[in-house]
């Protein structure tokens, strides 16, 4: 189910009208100041505060009652801000109630006990109602919310900041920070404070660019979840110089940021515009922005025309070996489409807002052009991989796609003796797509080299594909191809792939040194006709 904002006349249909619905938003601003006074008469208040990184006291004499009121204000509205995923309030809450739970019992004066109580009890009834209200698909009342929110900025007050001097300014505000952010981005977003148009907020984006309200909900939890980790870190060094807190916090907050902007990219999908472009290139190298569905009717255009054509499936790997292979980057570049195989492409593409909008990995392409084939009778050959490989591999897609024609097969371990015997029987088998399994970048080489004796419509290069339709190896199961991590789960079950995986930093690296310096911008997208 989707969840939907939650409106502020929840419960009331009074305040249904958009005058009414203002009304409401401005009772409970006035609630909330209202019962932040009560709380400053009741002696929640911050009397004095000790500045970061200093030992010096700061007494805050009459500025103390309303500093704390807008104190408890900020912190009601940020928590009550993020009642608009089913579970995503109270997950907070929980996160930030442990943390501060934590917080009071590691630190070296004792907090008050009714706060360490309150704070305990928060943490459990978040916990407790973020499962309930995850798994119903529930949104709180807003007024339920803003009351949860208000004991939370109680809890802040009476807990921590009184006695936790470091942490005075920082720790409420880390422990906040998945819902700051959240407001903050709407802040940003449009380039100013605009009054008139309402702001999107993050979890809006993310929503409206493919992710899930799971996804959203548990993103959040999790970056809560670290700077959680983050604040109680701080805690335990409590007494080390400032200088050192500063560049842990400052790593932290780098890591943190990039690590989650790439993790919300790789969420994204891309989003279909009227131009989308016919190629775009990643760090100099084409790929064709196609669908799986778009890849194999351009490839049914090509064997209609009977002309030669070269597809690559281009994964991370191939992209950094055309780094260093001049021959293969020009095939590359040349061919006729290149597909994004590989989740390191896609992440690299979300990270450049490159418009690349789903995997074709070769070993699925492979099976969507077979069962295409045997609809519309496309002959097919495979060459490649160990003796039987490929004869095997022929059999079971024959049995998957009944109908299927294979003119022929070959394994790839052949001399160059061999070679124009090998081309002169492929040719004379006549087929319509040539499927060619060396692995990159021998298979593009030879493809390039063969192509126009060859006389194939469609010559695709597609790595161990073969070696997983024989049988002889696993395919990760769905979730985990789904999660991205095929990558892995090959390198586990073939240990030696783990080598070729260090070029995976490589790829990320460049990328992310792509995306800082804004090299490759939406203005670098390659046009062609
Ligand atoms: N291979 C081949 N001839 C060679 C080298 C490799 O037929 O001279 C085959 C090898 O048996 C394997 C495939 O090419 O089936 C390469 O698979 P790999 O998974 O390494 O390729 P990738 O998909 O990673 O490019």
């Amino acid at each position: 189910m989707q969840a939907r904002p939650s409106s502020p006349e929840a419960g009331s249909s009074l305040f249904s009208s958009p005058a009414g619905r203002k009304v409401w938003a401005v009772l409970i601003h006035l609630v909330i100041v209202l019962a932040a006074w009560f709380a400053c008469q009741g002696g929640i208040v911050i009397d004095s505060v000790k500045l970061p990184f200093t030992t010096r006291f700061v007494s805050l004499g009459w500025w103390s009652v309303p500093l704390t009121m807008v104190w408890l204000w900020a912190v009601t509205r940020a928590l009550a801000a993020t009642n608009r995923l089913p579970g995503l309030t109270l997950g907070l809450m929980g996160l930030i109630c442990a943390t501060l739970f934590l917080v009071m019992k590691m630190q070296p004066q004792p907090a008050a006990a009714w706060a360490a109580a309150a704070a305990g009890a928060l943490a459990a009834v978040g916990a407790f109602g973020f499962l309930v209200t995850l798994r119903g698909h529930i949104l709180l009342p807003d007024i339920v919310s803003t009351a949860l929110g208000f004991a939370v900025a109680v809890v802040t007050v009476g807990g921590a900041l009184k006695n936790t001097a470091f942490l005075i300014l920082l720790l409420p505000v880390l422990v906040l920070g998945a819902p700051i952010v959240d407001a903050t981005y709407a802040m940003m977003q449009g380039g100013g404070l605009t009054i008139t148009r309402r702001r999107e907020r993050l979890h809006e984006v993310l929503l409206r660019r493919g992710l899930s309200p799971l996804q959203v909900t548990l993103l959040y939890l999790v970056m809560d979840a670290c700077l959680c980790v983050l604040a109680l870190l701080l805690v335990r060094i409590i007494v080390w110089h400032f200088a050192i807190k500063i560049v842990i916090i400052t790593a932290f907050g780098v890591v943190g940021f990039v690590f989650f902007l790439s993790l919300i990219k790789l969420l994204m999908r891309a989003e279909r515009t009227e131009e989308a472009p016919e190629r775009v290139q990643l760090m100099d190298v084409t790929i064709t922005p196609m669908t799986m569905q778009e890849t194999v009717a351009r490839i049914e255009e090509f064997i209609r025309s009977r002309q030669p054509h070269i597809v690559v499936t281009s994964d991370a790997s191939a992209i950094m070996k055309a780094q260093e292979d001049e021959e293969l980057h020009r095939i590359i570049n040349t061919a006729d489409l290149v597909t994004p195989d590989g989740i390191g492409v896609i992440w690299g593409a979300r990270l450049l807002d490159l418009p690349i909008y789903e995997r074709v990995p070769g070993v699925d392409l492979v099976a969507e052009l077979c069962r295409v084939a045997a609809q519309r009778g496309y002959r097919v050959f495979l060459l490649g991989a160990a003796p039987g490989v490929a004869a095997r591999a022929a059999i079971n897609l024959q049995a998957r796609y009944p109908g299927l024609t294979v003119v022929g097969t070959h394994h790839g371990y052949f001399s160059a003796d061999e070679e124009p015997r090998l081309v002169e029987m492929i040719r004379a088998a006549q087929p319509d797509i040539l499927f060619v399994a060396f692995g990159i970048p021998k298979q593009e080489k030879w493809i390039r080299r063969h192509i126009e004796a060859l006389a194939v419509p469609v010559c695709i290069g597609v790595g161990g594909s073969f070696d997983v339709y024989s049988g002889r190896l696993k395919r990760a199961p769905l979730w985990v191809q789904r999660i991205g991590l095929e990558w892995l789960y090959r390198a586990l079950i073939e240990p030696k792939r783990f080598i070729r995986l260090l070029i995976l930093p490589k790829f990320m690296w460049m990328t992310l040194r792509h995306w800082l310096t804004r090299k490759i911008t939406r203005g670098d997208i390659v046009r062609q006709d």
